[in-house]
């Protein structure tokens, strides 16, 4: 039993990383205080850390990156509004449906199958101003694009999304809970992002490797609404500079180490594009590979099987494909036995 364990390969998700000795060690030697009351050091810590690198005012711990998202949304809108998205956002398609239950906002959903859209979209999407129309007021982008495989925005095609906002009276709110990994593939920065948006959610138990956390970032009025929605929304922690403590130690020492995720990825990737019972891989440009397979030559279920047999863990997504994300927790040995697990099916 322990052998098998130690030969597992998970690649269902880049949130199934376990904290190291180190890690635990930060989170051991992390002051602490009741940070309902504002009195946890290493919160507060986190949080201007956090805040300086998007070059925002201010920024908020929470407990996952939906409730980041969920707190953005409510913030940002009214009842009544609707918020313009792509067809396979996360806030949309995996948050419960949280943005009517929370925020009773509807959707105007962008299709697109990259998750990637434009400021030309945005513009056909806004509603106009009529009694028996929503009200369009918020824009959420998502980089890296989860369902997109990983997809990356341009600057500056953020940018002129950013300026159509501005133009339109419209928030922008980015769901970054992967943004390390799309700034580590593109090259921009933290400071680039955070300046071309209102607010910004990042998330630390993904590629960074914590076990718990996200952020929230944007301006003071905006963090200060964020926070009492937060303690609504059960969110309010006492003494979570344990926590913080790890996702600190994860910016600092997890955040360059991304490239070599990326690299394993596009291993995977290469070796699956060369199968014939492969019949399209996404554009690998980050840490997730989504795969098509042909279904006259093998199923979804034979895939994951072999695989499984193989001690390698990956999951469905969608009818006919198969993701798997590479992370902290994934050796080049590891990639080299996924590579030949793929070339014996
Ligand atoms: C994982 C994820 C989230 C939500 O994170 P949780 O911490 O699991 O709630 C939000 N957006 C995207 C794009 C994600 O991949």
């Amino acid at each position: 039993m322990a052998n098998r364990q130690r030969l597992l390969i998970d690649l269902r998700s880049d949130t199934v990383t376990k904290p190291t000795p180190a890690m635990l060690q930060a989170m051991l030697e992390a002051e602490v205080g009741d940070d309902v009351f504002g009195e946890d050091p290493t919160v507060g810590i986190l949080e201007r850390k956090i805040a300086k690198l998007f070059d925002k005012e201010a920024a908020l711990f929470v407990p996952s990156g939906t409730m980041a998202n969920q707190i953005a949304v409510k913030a940002h809108t009214q009842p009544m509004d609707e918020i313009i998205l792509a067809k396979n956002a996360h806030i949309y398609y995996y948050e419960t449906a949280g943005f009517a239950f929370h925020s009773g906002v509807s959707v105007k959903l962008v299709d697109t199958e990259s998750g990637i859209f434009t400021h030309e979209d945005v513009m056909q999407n806004i509603q106009p101003d009529f009694d028996w129309l929503p009200k369009t007021s918020l824009v959420c982008l998502e980089n890296t694009s989860n369902k997109g495989g990983g997809s990356c925005y341009e600057l500056e095609n953020i940018h002129n999304i950013q300026k159509t906002c501005t133009e339109k009276g419209l928030k922008l709110h980015i769901d970054g809970a992967r943004i390390w990994n799309a700034i580590i593939a593109k090259g921009y920065s933290t400071e680039d992002i955070g300046r071309s948006c209102d607010s910004i959610s990042v998330c630390f138990s993904k590629g960074l490797g914590a076990p718990v956390g996200s952020a929230l970032v944007g301006d003071i009025a905006f963090i200060k609404k964020s926070r009492r929605i937060r303690k609504a929304f059960g969110g309010g922690m006492r003494q979570v500079g344990l926590l913080a403590g790890a996702a600190i130690y994860a910016l600092d020492h997890n955040l360059q180490r991304l490239t070599t995720d990326h690299l394993h990825a596009q291993a995977i990737s290469e070796i699956l594009n060369k199968m014939e019972w492969v019949s399209s891989v996404l554009p690998t440009e980050t840490n997730i590979i989504i795969f098509e397979i042909h279904e006259e030559k093998t199923s979804v279920e034979q895939v994951l099987s072999h695989l499984q047999e193989n001690g390698i863990l990956a999951v469905q997504f969608g009818p006919k494909h198969i993701r798997m994300v590479t992370h902290l927790d994934i050796s080049h040995e590891m990639v080299k036995q996924v590579v030949k697990c793929i070339l014996s099916h």
